[in-house]
Formats: structure tokens, sequence, C-alpha cells
């Protein structure tokens, strides 16, 4: 599976704890193909310096229509910080991936 990097907007982000959200992307445009246990690279600018991280996608590609990664506080952490308190609908993020080879097939 090929790896991309594009900017994506945020279609929604659901607060799922007091230091966990939801980012649901909005992925119309290109519509991304992934694998169960994928993750992304998220970059953001923060603080004028470029942060990526990597996140699982915590979505089904055979059950779920929108794309989403879950991102819970660690402390002190830069970009978990960053996310839970800042990102909002609207906002664009650099995604690159899917990437990571510890997938399965689903078998009918
Ligand atoms: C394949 C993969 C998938 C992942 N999936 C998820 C996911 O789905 N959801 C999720 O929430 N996370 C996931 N992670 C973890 C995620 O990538 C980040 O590592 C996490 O969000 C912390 O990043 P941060 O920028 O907030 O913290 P960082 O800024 O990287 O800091 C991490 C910790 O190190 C400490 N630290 C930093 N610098 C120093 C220093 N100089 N000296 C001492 N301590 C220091 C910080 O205080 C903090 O406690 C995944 C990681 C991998 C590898």
């Amino acid at each position: 599976m090929k790896t991309y990097q594009r900017l994506l907007k945020v279609k929604n982000v659901v607060k799922e704890t007091m230091d966990a959200i939801t980012i649901y992307f909005d992925d119309a445009d290109q519509k991304i193909n992934y694998k169960p246990g994928q993750f992304f690279t998220l970059t953001k600018e923060i603080e004028g310096k470029r942060v990526s991280r990597t996140y699982s996608i915590c979505t089904s590609p055979y059950l779920d229509a929108i794309l989403a990664v879950t991102i819970k506080k660690v402390p002190n952490g830069v970009m978990s910080n960053y996310l839970v308190e800042h990102i909002q609908k609207g906002d664009v993020l650099e995604v690159s991936g899917p990437n990571g080879n510890f997938t399965t097939e689903l078998l009918y």
C-alpha cells in the first residue's frame, strides 16, 4: 500500500474523556485506503517547531465511513497536549501514511 503525505481537514472532534479526544478527518476528496492496525503520522507546527507523532487509526475500513484517530494526553507531551487542548473542527493537519505492516485481512 502506497504512503502519501497530505493535508486533511478536521471534520469533527469528540471529547472522549477529560484527557482524550477522537479526531475525525474529512477525506471525502481524497479517499484513503487503509488496513486495520495501521497508523498515521500527524505533523503540526507548535510554538514555531514542526512536531510529528504517530497515531493508530481507530476506525475500521470495513465498517466506518469516516477516518479517525484517538489521542490521549501524555504528561508534558508536546503533541498530545496540543491536540487535546487546541485542535478544532475545520483545522488542517499534515497527515502521512497509512503506515504499518502489522495488519490483517478480513476473511469472510
Ligand atoms: C505506532 C504508534 C502508534 C501510536 N498510536 C497512538 C494512539 O493511537 N493514541 C495515542 O494517544 N498515542 C499513540 N502513540 C503515541 C504517540 O505517537 C506519542 O508518542 C504520544 O502522543 C506522546 O507524544 P507527545 O508529543 O505528546 O509527547 P512528547 O513530547 O514526545 O513526550 C513524551 C514523554 O517524554 C517526556 N519527555 C520529553 N522530552 C523529555 C526530555 N528531554 N527529558 C525527559 N523527558 C522528556 C515528556 O514529558 C512526556 O512524558 C503511538 C505511538 C506509536 C509508535
